[in-house]
């Protein structure tokens, strides 16, 4: 089957009070078909590169290095069980837990052959990105979407009622994850949220109470929920709250049946190389 475009639009309304963070995200899906059968075996893990793409206008949205490092180092963990609050993941949900397998690392070769650091640099006259449009995917060109994993950190303008992050998949001009500036680094999960999109996943939210996640193991809930909810009932399941594809900030693991759509993703429209 062929992919058809999916353009995911977030809009993330931060609402600080106390210690609470109240975010939200409007959503287009194509609402791809892929079997949850497993077809691949548990040793090989997927190996992607990585190119990041800062496209700023002053300084601060020319994030250093180390912020990207640290970005990195939390995709790294995310994707492959290692990060640290793992141990948080409440025991009803333990046995839902899926490793996706997949080895992210900072790009060092462009497909021509010729060396990279995996980070490119381009000002831009854009003082802001409007998160209805692609511009921020505009400046800078992609690399080889189906075997690199493009990532674009530009100002969205998250002030109020606006995004911090969008993924686009099936589309080889537009084929990678864009997130603002000031979420990138620093333990943030906007980026593993927005590769899990990248990799077909939708919000565990979908569809409300009628789940329309096409996962079977994330049980339906009726919205997005921040982390208060943890322990209660909703749609007569208990909420998983801190799945990578909800909202909240206590946000710690994919399931395993989302880890098998990633997978059966990339073995239909990916051309990953393997490590162990
Ligand atoms: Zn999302």
């Amino acid at each position: 089957m062929k992919a058809k475009f999916l353009i995911i639009i977030h809009t993330f309304f931060l609402v600080s009070f106390f210690y609470a963070q109240k975010e939200k995200c409007s959503t287009k899906y194509d609402y791809l078909e892929l079997g949850e059968e497993n077809e691949r075996s548990d040793s090989i893990f997927f190996s992607v590169p990585v190119m990041f793409h800062v496209l700023y206008n002053n300084e601060a949205e020319n994030i250093p290095d180390s912020l990207i490092k640290q970005a990195l180092k939390t995709l790294q963990e995310d994707f492959t069980v290692k990060n640290e609050d793992i141990n948080a993941v409440p025991d009803r949900f333990i046995d839902a837990v899926g490793n996706p397998k997949i080895k992210f690392f900072l790009a060092t070769k462009l497909p021509d052959g010729n060396p990279t650091n995996g980070i490119i640099r381009t000002y831009t006259d854009i003082q802001e990105f409007n998160h209805k449009k692609r511009n921020c995917f505009n400046i800078s060109t992609i690399i080889e979407p189906s075997k690199y994993l493009n990532i674009y950190i530009c100002d969205l303008n998250t002030a109020g009622s606006t995004p911090t992050g969008s993924a686009i998949r099936s589309n080889n001009k537009h084929n990678g994850i864009r997130v603002d500036y000031k979420y990138v680094g620093g333990g943030k999960r906007t980026i593993t949220h927005e590769v899990g999109h990248w990799l077909s996943l939708y919000h565990t939210f979908e569809g409300g109470c009628k789940n329309k996640d096409m996962v079977h193991d994330t049980p339906a809930q009726k919205k997005s929920w921040t982390c208060y909810k943890q322990g209660k009932r909703q749609c007569r399941n208990y909420i998983m709250v801190s799945n990578y594809m909800g909202y909240a900030r206590c946000r710690n693991f994919f399931s395993k049946g989302q880890v098998q759509r990633m997978h059966n993703y990339i073995n239909k429209y990916k051309k990953f190389d393997y490590a162990n």
